[in-house]
């Protein structure tokens, strides 16, 4: 099944989105006391010929939003990016930074919301209008077979995106989904710190999904 971008909605959105008021009111807030940070809709990063598309939540206030690069300067990023190496789906070093030089294989990493939300809490409507962005990153992954959601909200933000009901498949740590024939929705809780502190998440869970992911992508 071929996903199609209709509207040809931009797979990444303007760094002056206007989308949410709320989320740009943020931005604006952050831009003028930290003028250095990046500040925006944080871009998609990895590679255009990805199998694996991995979706998170939201930048983090002083982790994407300031660097620009999904996952980079935050401790949900050092474990996230440690687990890709691990699993080969990176090369090079991860130095925090989004010039360190890293480059992925086979995958990319997205955001349900790509604006920094406050509180880390983007709002049901801030998520649902920012997944437009995200159906359009889907449809312009040619090679897309396998997307790994951390939390439930990627979850449910993938599941909209590809107009599926919420209802059709349940979030479940561990759990895959056969969305279609070409695409396997893969569920994680996220890899934040409090999950980890709270051992909600730990290391051996986190691999296990990866190594899920390693194993379904091996025959193809
Ligand atoms: N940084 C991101 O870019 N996304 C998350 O979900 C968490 C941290």
């Amino acid at each position: 099944m071929s996903i199609k971008n209709h509207d040809r909605t931009p797979a990444e959105p303007p760094h002056d989105c206007t989308a949410c008021a709320r989320l740009s009111a943020f931005r604006a807030t952050n831009a003028q006391a930290h003028p250095d940070w990046f500040n925006g809709p944080v871009p998609s990063f990895g590679s255009g010929d990805a199998a694996v598309l991995i979706v998170g939540l939201a930048p983090g206030l002083q982790g994407a939003n300031k660097t620009g690069r999904p996952f980079t300067g935050d401790y949900a990023g050092d474990l996230l990016y440690t687990t890709l190496e691990k699993f080969g789906f990176s090369v090079g070093r991860f130095g925090g930074h989004a010039d360190d030089g890293l480059e992925l294989r086979n995958c990319m990493i997205t955001n349900a919301v790509r604006c920094v939300p406050p509180q880390n809490k983007p709002t049901a409507e801030e998520t649902r209008l920012c997944g437009r962005f995200l159906a359009a990153r889907i449809a312009e992954l040619p090679r897309l077979v396998a997307i790994l959601a951390l939390g439930r909200i990627a979850h449910d933000s993938t599941l909209s995106a590809l107009g599926h009901r919420k209802s059709a498949f349940k979030f479940a740590h561990g759990a895959t989904h056969m969305l279609n024939g070409r695409l396997t929705l893969f569920d994680s809780y996220h890899c934040s710190r409090y999950n980890t502190n709270t051992g909600r998440l730990t290391l051996e869970m986190f691999e296990d999904v990866f190594a899920a992911l390693k194993a379904y992508l091996a025959p193809l």
